[in-house]
């Protein structure tokens, strides 16, 4: 270990609901909360950053000095297309992390960077840029299980400043979106609502175990949850809870009828 990733309090650790890529460049009430959040925590040495938007065979995570920003979405305006966030990586996090992993081989990436899961969020926390930022993949062939026990192999990284940030939607079912409900603030299905209380539910009673079985929860998270890579990051996040920990919410509205922002912060108020 070098003095680079050297022992510190634990890291608090965050799940952001990031929603549609525009809230990269638009001012509204869910980028005022990352703000908020970013400007409440102590500054990281690093961010390990699961997005959802990163999904592989096998674990990955980035491991080149300048990750690039990538534009991975389509039918958007150019200044979207134009912004960069030249956060530099950090390949020796990338090393630590793949080192201290044992249930499985993390891979070291050299070809992927900061898609816009990571960036688009992370912009907002720290907008100067200047906090490495390496991303861990989703393996989309994996059990929830896995990517729990995954999580948890991590939890040492907390305490070397780095924190710890899942990027997704708990509810996220974009077939469904009311594209004429987009301005209608807070406008959710029912069983959108149903779904977000009863994760909310689950997430303030430490309740992980009813998480990781999404799919036997019935029809609301049937609809909630079509396909899990949006989901998945908020498993890693709640996986590295200590007992005890404080869990909050905040961005805690829906849009659109089946998209939630609903965002979690654990071990910080
Ligand atoms: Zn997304």
């Amino acid at each position: 270990m070098t003095a680079a990733f050297g022992a510190t309090d634990p890291m608090p650790v965050l799940f952001i609901g990031h929603g549609s890529p525009m809230n990269a460049i638009e001012e509204n009430e869910f980028v005022q909360g990352f703000r908020e959040v970013g400007a409440a925590l102590p500054h990281p040495k690093a961010v390990l950053c699961v997005s959802a938007h990163w999904e592989t065979r096998g674990t990955w995570v980035t491991a080149m000095e300048h990750p690039r920003t990538i534009h991975d979405f389509g039918g958007f305006p150019e200044e979207l297309y134009e912004q960069q966030y030249p956060a530099p990586g950090s390949p020796e996090l990338a090393m630590q992390t793949a080192d201290l992993v044992k249930n499985t081989n993390i891979g070291l990436d050299q070809k992927w960077g900061l898609d816009h899961g990571a960036w688009s969020v992370i912009k907002h926390l720290f907008p100067k840029a200047d906090v490495p930022v390496i991303e861990l993949s989703i393996d989309h062939f994996q059990t929830p299980q896995y990517h729990i026990e995954l999580a948890r192999e991590l939890t040492v990284l907390r305490s070397k400043g780095v924190l710890i940030l899942g990027s997704g939607n708990m509810v996220h079912n974009l077939r469904l979106v009311a594209w004429d409900k987009l301005n209608e603030a807070g406008f959710a299905y029912d069983w959108a609502t149903e779904a977000s209380e009863k994760m909310k539910q689950f997430i303030l009673e430490g309740d992980l175990n009813s998480l990781a079985r999404y799919r036997s929860q019935g029809r609301a998270f049937e609809l909630a949850i079509p396909t899990a890579e949006h989901f998945i990051p908020l498993l890693y996040a709640l996986a590295l809870r200590e007992e005890k920990e404080p869990v909050s919410l905040f961005n805690d509205s829906a849009l659109a009828g089946s998209l939630t922002m609903t965002s979690v912060k654990i071990g910080m108020n």
